[in-house]
C-alpha cells in the first residue's frame, strides 16, 4: 500500500514528536500533481461505494480523530465529494447527553456502526472517552485505563463480524493550528467555528498529544489499524486518506450481485 508508511503496526511506542505534520513523501511530484490523483481516486471511490452499496456486503467503519481545528469536517467534505449520500452515513460524537451517560461509553457508538453495503464515518468517537475524558479527569484513572482493551474487543467483535476498520489520526502541528484558530477570528464567514473553550483545550496541547500516543500505541491492530496522516495540508491529508480507502476497498473484490435469470429476453412493451 502506497500510505503504509503512515500505518500503525500493532505494538509499536509512538512518539509523536518523531511524525513531520508537514511530510509530503506521498507526492514528491509536488501540489498539483497530487491534486489530479486526489480528483482519479475520488472518482475511484465514487465508483466502489456504488459497488459496495450494490452488493450489500461490505460493511466499512471509519474513524477521524484530530485535535480542535485538525482538519476532520474538511477532509470528510473533499474525500467523500460527489460520492452518493445514501451510501455513506457520517456521525459526529459531541458531549454525550445525560443519556448516554446513564450508559457505558459504548452504548452510543454500536448504534452508528456501519450496516452492509455502508460507510460509515465517526467525526470523533469513542476515543473521546480516552481523550478528552483522559485529559480532563472526567473519570478516575483506573476507569479511563481499561477503556483501550474494551475498544480493542469492541472493535475486534465489528472485525469478526464483518467490519473494515480504518481509523485516522489527522496529525497537525501547534503552530498550524494557531494559524487556524486565528482565521477563525479574522474572517467573518468562520466565525461560528471559533469557541473560546478551544483556547482551554490548546493549553493542554502536550497532555492531548500524550493521550493520542497511548490510543496510538495501544489499539491500534491488524484488523483495526490506526494511520498517522500528515495534516498541516489539507491536500495531502485528503490524498493519503483516499490512497487508504480506494486500495482498501479495491481489495475486497467486490462484484455487482448475479442479474435475475432471463433479462436478456425481456421486451418491455
Ligand atoms: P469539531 O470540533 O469536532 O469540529 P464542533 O466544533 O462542531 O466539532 P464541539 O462541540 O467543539 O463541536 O466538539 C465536540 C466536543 O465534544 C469536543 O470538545 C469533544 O471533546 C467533546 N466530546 C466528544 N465526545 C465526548 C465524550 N465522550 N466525553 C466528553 N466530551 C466529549
Ligand atoms: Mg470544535
Amino acid at each position: 500500500m502506497k500510505a503504509e508508511r503512515y500505518r500503525i503496526e500493532p505494538g509499536t511506542e509512538v512518539d509523536l514528536s518523531s511524525w513531520d505534520p508537514a511530510d509530503h513523501a506521498m507526492a514528491p511530484d509536488g501540489k498539483e500533481a497530487a491534486r489530479k490523483t486526489i480528483k482519479q481516486l475520488n472518482r475511484r471511490l465514487t465508483e466502489l461505494q456504488e459497488l459496495m452499496y450494490a452488493q450489500g456486503k461490505h460493511k466499512v467503519l471509519m474513524v477521524l480523530q484530530a485535535m480542535d481545528t485538525g482538519g476532520k469536517d474538511g477532509a470528510i467534505r473533499k474525500v467523500f465529494r460527489g460520492v452518493n449520500p445514501q451510501g455513506v452515513k457520517v456521525t459526529g460524537f459531541k458531549k454525550p447527553t445525560g443519556l448516554e451517560l446513564a450508559h457505558d461509553y459504548l452504548w452510543r457508538v454500536h448504534a452508528h456502526t456501519p450496516a452492509r453495503g455502508e460507510i460509515a464515518v465517526f467525526n470523533r468517537s469513542h476515543y473521546e472517552d480516552v481523550l478528552v475524558v483522559r485529559v480532563h479527569d472526567l473519570v478516575p484513572p483506573e476507569v479511563w485505563s481499561r477503556r483501550y482493551e474494551h475498544i480493542n474487543a469492541f472493535e475486534k467483535l465489528l472485525a469478526d463480524e464483518g467490519t473494515t476498520i480504518l481509523k485516522f489520526y489527522l496529525h497537525i502541528s501547534k503552530q498550524d493550528q494557531k494559524e487556524r484558530l486565528q482565521a477563525r477570528i479574522d474572517e467573518p464567514d468562520k466565525n461560528w467555528k471559533f469557541a473560546k473553550g478551544d483556547l482551554a483545550e490548546r493549553a493542554l496541547w502536550d497532555n492531548y498529544m500524550e493521550a493520542f500516543e497511548a490510543v496510538l500505541s495501544r489499539t491500534s491492530t491488524d484488523h483495526s489499524p490506526w494511520f498517522i496522516v500528515p495534516a498541516n495540508a489539507k491536500w495531502y491529508r485528503d490524498l493519503v486518506i483516499l490512497e487508504v480507502l480506494v486500495e482498501t476497498l479495491e481489495h475486497l473484490q467486490m462484484r455487482y450481485p448475479e442479474p435475475e435469470e432471463g433479462l436478456q429476453d425481456i421486451i418491455i412493451d
